[in-house]
């Protein structure tokens, strides 16, 4: 891996906005993540999520403020490998006859084709990503086979094969049963104890309770919470409290939070 600076953030925003066209739609938002942090992106559909991650990945246009992610000015980043992403809601059925371990590899040579000569330290970081996931036992298997929740993990070993210094990654958990969850979160702590930095864009925050170290919300493009998911529970509570008597019909994506009580047990999201 290359060598990462543990002191400086990962991610600095300075009243950077991102948006299409000349449309702001992340507004003037400060943001720092440090190395190590696991954070978690909330907020309503429509919030801004989806364009403040593809603007850190280079894909909508920057509108204003000063951006530095991996410690280079986010308008002149050339390093963008070192940013993993796992996209939301992707699967690998129907798509080109590949083994598990080739769509891995495509990750660490995107440019080169699943047949090219792979050196030792490629070999060595597609099976630690293989091995990370739980899926080294599945390298040689066609990805059509897997299962939905095993297709993301599949997309997970993708992104790590590049050993990226941050991973983004789009809704992990969604979509896929229960048991499955539990997979992901699992691989999610592991790969929390080895040390990445994360930001996941969330709905099912509860899922991940164990997992994140920080959640930072959206709302309107702004940023509505940013603190630890102790502290989020109480938000969320004093909100619920604060609408009483009339508590909002419709609230906020991401919570999926009790109204009382700590981040709780996940299990009502298959
Ligand atoms: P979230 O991920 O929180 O659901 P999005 O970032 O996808 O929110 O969307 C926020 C706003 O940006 C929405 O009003 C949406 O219409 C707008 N938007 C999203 N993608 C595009 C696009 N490609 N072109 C123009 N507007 C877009």
């Amino acid at each position: 891996m290359l060598m990462t600076d543990t002191t400086r953030p990962v991610i600095e925003l300075r009243h950077v906005s991102f948006g299409y066209a000349d449309r702001a739609v992340v507004r003037s938002i400060d943001l720092d993540v440090r190395p190590g942090e696991v954070v978690a992106l909330l907020g309503p559909n429509g919030s801004g999520k989806s364009t403040l991650v593809r603007g850190l990945l280079g894909l909508t246009d920057q509108l204003g403020g000063e951006a530095t992610v991996l410690g280079q000015p986010l308008r002149d980043l050339s390093e963008r490998y070192r940013i993993g992403y796992v996209p939301q809601r992707h699967t690998l059925s129907g798509s080109v006859r590949a083994t598990v371990e080739e769509v891995v590899a495509v990750g660490r040579l995107p440019h080169q084709g699943w047949f090219v000569r792979r050196t030792p330290e490629d070999r060595r970081a597609i099976t630690e990503a293989l091995e990370l996931v739980g899926l080294a036992e599945r390298a040689g298997d066609d990805v059509s086979t897997l299962s939905g929740g095993q297709q993301r993990r599949v997309l997970i070993a993708r992104a790590l094969a590049a050993e990226p210094d941050l991973l983004i990654m789009d809704e992990p958990t969604a979509g896929v049963d229960e048991a499955s969850q539990r997979v992901l979160a699992e691989v999610l702590r592991r790969l929390t104890a080895s040390g990445r930095t994360l930001l996941i864009v969330t709905h099912e925050v509860a899922a991940l309770r164990d997992v994140v170290t920080r959640i930072v919300e959206l709302t309107s493009g702004r940023v509505s919470f940013d603190g630890t998911p102790e502290r989020y529970a109480e938000h969320r509570r004093e909100q619920i409290v604060g609408s009483h008597p009339c508590p909002p019909t419709d609230p906020p994506h991401g919570s999926h939070l009790p109204s009382a009580g700590p981040l709780s047990t996940g299990a009502d999201h298959a």
